[in-house]
């Protein structure tokens, strides 16, 4: 199972099927993913392989974004099938997510969501964090990043993940608990992804999110590190990329 994110001045697309092949290896058995030009939102999943996701698209999807998420997922929560696949989104239709692992809690978030008037298209734990945050968004009235906080924090269980906030198009929040999550850094434009393969060649410059550690990304405005559990910022390690990926 695998994450690819772009955000920055390049076609996401791209950059994020190619990430997927990069990260193929990991295994899976659907693939997905989520464009955003700013005005339009376009996701496209599929159980099968990222070949299967790239047919699809290219029908599909125009290629514009400058903003896109993929997923490989390795089902965990519900059978492999389309609707099972990620991105999900939430009830608004506004938050968009992916995410690698397992939300242990998900009944009783999801029992508890449910009598609050969500509902639910897929049989994953993923659909229920993502509404859980959107919950804690306008309950709380506070931002995406703080948002995924809060809800990280009512939740047991291993993530790697990545949201967007369509009404906010220069922004991905990303966090980590058992799953590695790497962020290449650009000019004005960051990667993001399980494993440095799919940023090598655009940038030698990676930080890598530690355990219980969540980043949000902004274009123009760098990535601000924080701990989930206790909200201490965090100073980005800057790690230069060797040639050789082993690690
Ligand atoms: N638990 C999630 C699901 O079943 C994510 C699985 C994965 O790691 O890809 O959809």
């Amino acid at each position: 199972c695998g994450i690819v994110g772009y955000i920055g001045h390049r076609e996401a697309y791209p950059i994020i099927i190619e990430g997927l092949k990069r990260l193929e290896y990991r295994g899976y058995d659907s693939a997905g993913i989520a464009l955003f030009d700013g005005t339009d939102l376009k996701v496209s999943k599929t159980k099968g392989k990222v070949l299967d996701l790239e047919n699809r698209v290219s029908s599909e999807i125009s290629t514009n974004a400058n903003l896109g998420i993929g997923h490989t997922r390795w089902a965990t929560h519900g059978v492999p099938n389309d609707i099972n696949a990620h991105p999900h989104y939430s009830n608004s239709g506004n938050l968009v997510i992916i995410h690698n692992g397992i939300i242990e809690n998900y009944d009783s978030l999801k029992k508890e969501l449910i009598t609050r008037g969500y509902t639910f298209k897929s049989d994953t734990d993923t659909e229920v964090l993502i509404n859980l945050i959107e919950d804690v968004k306008l309950k709380e009235n506070v931002k995406l990043g703080k948002a995924v906080q809060i809800a990280l924090n009512q939740v047991v269980g291993a993530y790697s993940i990545a949201v967007f906030d369509k009404n906010k198009p220069d922004e991905i929040v990303i966090a980590r608990l058992g799953s590695p999550l790497a962020v290449g850094i650009g000019d004005d434009e960051f990667f993001i992804a399980s494993d440095a393969s799919p940023f090598i060649e655009y940038t030698k410059n990676a930080v890598y999110l530690e355990d219980e550690e969540m980043a949000i990304i902004r274009v123009n405005k760098g990535i601000k590190i924080r701990k989930i559990k206790d909200d201490t910022l965090v100073d980005p390690y800057v790690q230069e990329l060797q040639m050789n990926l082993e690690q």
